[in-house]
């Protein structure tokens, strides 16, 4: 690419005055500094002015002299220039305004400091030196204007010094020191303006990439917070965090500290010890409580960051509320039975289980009853599928309702039910099983099917020492029902001796 610093084209800088290769970016980079270049070339008319008006009181001694009425026109006009340019850059709203003001100052002083050189006084030649200098360098015009009014101020000085008898010898190495002189300034110039726009262009990108993460941060699907780690003051917040934590609450103007949002203040704790720990924090389960004083369920995920010089937390929460709440309704599905709400039969083998244990370790007696209902085909014959369900449901209810506390009643499939009894022996199991029988006896079924009576058959065993699963114990209390309905149902049998039922009812 030639001529031009590699780049988008937006980007791309001229390597002879560094400026923007694009027009229409180089008049937005001066638009956007116009205040600024206002300021600085009211500053220099000002100075220009003053310094002028100086000299010229300290040319006063040489008056009558032929400096004297070379040096009094000349800063004249160059003070005139300057006072005209100063009130006209005060009425500038563009930068091409500007720089027809600045144009307008750098002629007139051109010419001036030729006139006043031409007197060849004891400062003169600094003079001729000092104008290009400070058109090229004090005068924030374009490049080609810059270049146009240095290479001119250089004529005009050049010409100033050498009207009207020449400088002797010196012509030549003088006419080289202006031309090596402006080519030096053409670099200098070239190499700020680069400069400037380069630092422009990466300030640019450094507020655009903050503006996407803040409109990231913002746009986040996700609860977002940023924390101050010495005192977990809220730094920032998106505004699905505000909704989720409250603004009044979690910063926003209100409660700085996050931590007030915590259910277990000791969650604070926990979270920087891991987080020192491990660096981040990924899924850590704790709960909150909004502002209505529900308590949710978060996960939260944190990295350490620093902003602003301070070490922070950048918290992302996922609100599992739900998802546990729908884990423990299908947890609390798998262990009942749906059509009564009884524990099913895997509850209730887990719970023997743990019963056996207990009763093991703390030499306790432990009973089981199993419980038939009488002739129930002939129920749903008679009365009904429906009705029989009806039926179930009733007697799960009323097994529920009167089985001691302690007690577990489950469901373990059909018209089958089943109690397990800690702490109870077959005598005390027989007991609570006859109560429960008279209670299905005399319950009213009409209200479930008008004619429907329910009766049930109980067998009951109890753990012996020696066991250590429950299956013999309700091994004998399935024997003991089958012998309560091969002598006549509605009955307690308990199989207290191998093989030999005994009757209660
Ligand atoms: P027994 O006195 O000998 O127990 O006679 P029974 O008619 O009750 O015979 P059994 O226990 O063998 O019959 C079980 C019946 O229970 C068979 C089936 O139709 C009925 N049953 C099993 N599960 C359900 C259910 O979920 N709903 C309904 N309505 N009936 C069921
Ligand atoms: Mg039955």
């Amino acid at each position: 690419m030639d001529g031009v610093v590699e780049g988008t084209v937006a980007e791309q800088l001229g390597r002879i005055g560094g400026e923007f290769a694009d027009p229409a970016r180089e008049a937005r980079f001066r638009a956007e500094r116009l205040p600024e270049t206002l300021r600085h070339i009211r500053l220099l008319f000002a100075a220009s002015a003053i310094l002028n008006a100086l000299f010229l009181v300290s040319d006063w001694r040489f008056a009558g002299t032929e400096h004297f009425w070379v040096a009094v026109p000349a800063r004249g006009l160059v003070i005139a220039a300057s006072l005209i340019c100063l009130g006209l850059a005060f009425r500038v709203t563009a930068f091409a305004m500007a720089e027809r003001v600045m144009i307008g100052w750098m002629l007139p002083v051109a010419v001036g400091v030729g006139i006043l050189v031409s007197s060849h006084s004891q400062i003169a030649l600094f003079a001729v030196m000092m104008l290009p200098l400070i058109v090229w360098l004090a005068v924030p015009a374009t490049f080609r204007w810059t270049a146009i009014g240095g290479a001119t101020a250089s004529i005009a000085v050049l010409a100033g010094w050498f009207w009207p008898n020449g400088a002797g010898g010196a012509t030549f190495g003088l006419v080289m020191a202006m031309a090596v002189l402006n080519v030096a300034l053409v670099l200098v110039v070239t190499r700020m303006n680069r400069l400037v726009r380069m630092e422009s262009l990466a300030a640019g990108k450094l507020a655009a990439s903050r503006s996407l993460l803040e409109q990231t941060f913002e746009a986040s699907p996700v609860p977002m917070v940023v924390v101050r780690r010495s005192d977990n003051a809220v730094l920032r917040i998106n505004s699905l965090a505000r909704s989720f934590f409250g603004g009044d609450r979690a910063g926003a103007g209100g409660t700085p500290d996050i931590t007030s949002v915590y259910a277990d203040p000791a969650d604070a704790d926990r979270l920087r010890q891991m987080l020192d720990a491990q660096g981040r924090l990924t899924g850590y389960e704790m709960q909150i409580r909004t502002p209505q004083g529900d308590l949710r369920d978060i996960l939260v995920s944190t990295s350490q960051i620093e902003v602003d010089g301070e070490i922070a937390q950048i918290s992302g929460v996922i609100d599992i509320t739900r998802r546990k709440q729908l884990e423990e309704h299908l947890a609390r599905l798998a262990k009942t039975d749906a059509l009564t709400g009884l524990a099913n039969r895997g509850q209730y083998f887990a719970r023997a289980e743990e019963e056996m244990l207990r009763a093991r370790s703390g030499s306790k007696p432990l009973a089981v009853v199993m419980i038939d209902l009488d002739h129930f085909k002939e129920v749903n014959d008679r009365f009904g599928h429906e009705a029989g369900d009806r039926a179930l449901k009733a007697t799960a209810a009323l097994l529920a309702a009167f089985a001691p506390a302690g007690s577990l009643v489950a469901r373990l499939g059909g018209e089958d039910f089943a109690l397990l009894l800690p702490e109870t022996d077959l005598a005390g199991a027989t007991g609570v099983a006859e109560h429960l029988r008279t209670v299905i006896e005399n319950c009213d079924c009409s209200p479930i099917a008008e004619g429907l009576s329910l009766t049930a058959s109980f067998g009951c065993g109890a753990v012996r020492p020696a066991e250590t699963t429950i299956e013999p114990a309700m091994g004998r209390a399935d024997r003991a029902l089958y012998a309560a309905k091969t002598s006549g149902r509605n009955r307690v049998e308990s199989g207290h001796l191998k093989g030999v039922a005994s009757s209660v009812a």
